[in-house]
């Protein structure tokens, strides 16, 4: 690969992004926790709030678990807010700092091979080349790689190509600058290769045939769900909220209780037996409020919400991690699931 080309292309092509404005590796951290699993621009407000209320490594492991749930409230996979926060404090307690070896970032919960090859490349220099989604789809399209790039050995010849083409002394540009390539110029749909640095040795471009790679194999129909949850009301109008068990999908935040709709049940009977089950609260259910779609990495959902009047029970956590009835204006100070915000909406 032509890595001078390519930084100096990455040279004049550099976007002005907050996490580029910094050599902190705390903020460096935080901005390629969030890209993980979204796209710059969206996770642009994400990362100023986010370090707006943890502005450094020891506000963030010296914060409240659900402090920081709440900061990250939107920005989805919850494990991984979840794993900042475990990691900060493991960070100070060994080293008092974060580390700067790729080694040592590998010891941190939630750190995997990217994370640790961003964050010790970008903010230290470390030679570790990142195989990020983005890398992938350029590397593959460079070699016209053949291979399923779901498959680890297809994955680790790429990762050695990226690896070898490391120009000494660059590696946190040329990360950058790969991973700038395949999210501005080498989109998925409409590479535009006229402008790519590296279009003279790029063997799909010779072959026209940008849009084969990279190789992945078909995936199989992503489930879908009927979830019925019910806004439970008291007397003094204060609702009904859930916590979600700390480990597991969403684990620490809060929701309105319900849950899948089951084979021969309607939704409003579904709501009405999650409640009870969850919670040990007897309700009559009343009117919709709304019906939300909300995509996950592996399932699909309907979140069916419905108004439900308290008839009895005191409410206890037997499906879940805690319950507490909350008044409606202090709904917003909790961190819940987009799917549940977007009904929180239509109750304010
Ligand atoms: S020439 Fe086109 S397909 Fe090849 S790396 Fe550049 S943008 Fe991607």
């Amino acid at each position: 690969m032509d890595s001078r080309r390519l930084l100096s292309w990455y040279a004049h092509h550099k976007r002005d992004l907050p996490w580029r404005r910094t050599s902190d590796p705390y903020k460096i951290w935080a901005s390629e926790v969030l890209l993980q699993q979204t796209r710059v621009q969206q996770a642009i407000p994400y990362y100023k709030r986010f370090l707006r209320r943890f502005p450094t490594l020891d506000a963030l492991a010296q914060a409240d678990v659900f402090d920081v749930l709440k900061a990250w409230e939107g920005a989805g996979y919850y494990s991984r807010a979840r794993n900042l926060h475990r990691a900060a404090g493991v960070a100070l307690k060994k080293w008092g700092r974060l580390p700067s070896a790729y080694e040592d970032w590998l010891c941190l919960p939630g750190v995997g091979p990217y994370i640790a090859a961003a964050v010790s490349s970008i903010a230290y220099g470390e030679e570790k080349a990142v195989l990020d989604g983005n890398v992938i789809r350029v590397a593959s399209r460079l070699l016209a790689e053949k291979g399923d790039v779901s498959e680890p050995k297809t994955r680790q010849k790429l990762h050695a190509f990226v690896q070898e083409n490391l120009p000494s002394g660059r590696a946190s540009e040329y990360n950058q600058a790969l991973m700038e390539l395949g999210a501005a110029v080498c989109t998925p749909k409409d590479p535009a290769c006229s402008r790519c640095p590296l279009n003279a040795e790029c063997k799909a471009f010779a072959l026209g045939v940008q849009a084969r790679f990279p190789v992945k194999k078909k995936k199989s129909a992503v489930p879908h769900f009927d979830i019925a949850c019910a806004v439970v009301r008291r007397k003094d109008g204060r609702i009904l909220i859930c916590q979600r068990k700390a480990e597991g999908l969403l684990g620490g935040l809060w929701e309105f209780p319900g849950g899948k709709l089951e084979r021969g049940e309607s939704l409003e009977q579904a709501a009405a037996r999650e409640v009870l089950e969850e919670t040990g609260v007897n309700v009559r259910v009343g009117a919709k409020i709304a019906t939300v779609k909300h995509a996950y990495s592996h399932f699909k959902i309907t979140l069916h919400a419905f108004e439900a009047d308290f008839v009895s029970g005191k409410a206890k956590a037997f499906g879940c991690q805690d319950v507490k009835w909350v008044p409606l204006a202090e709904l917003a100070r909790y961190a819940f699931p987009k799917a549940n915000r977007t009904v929180l909406t239509e109750l304010t």
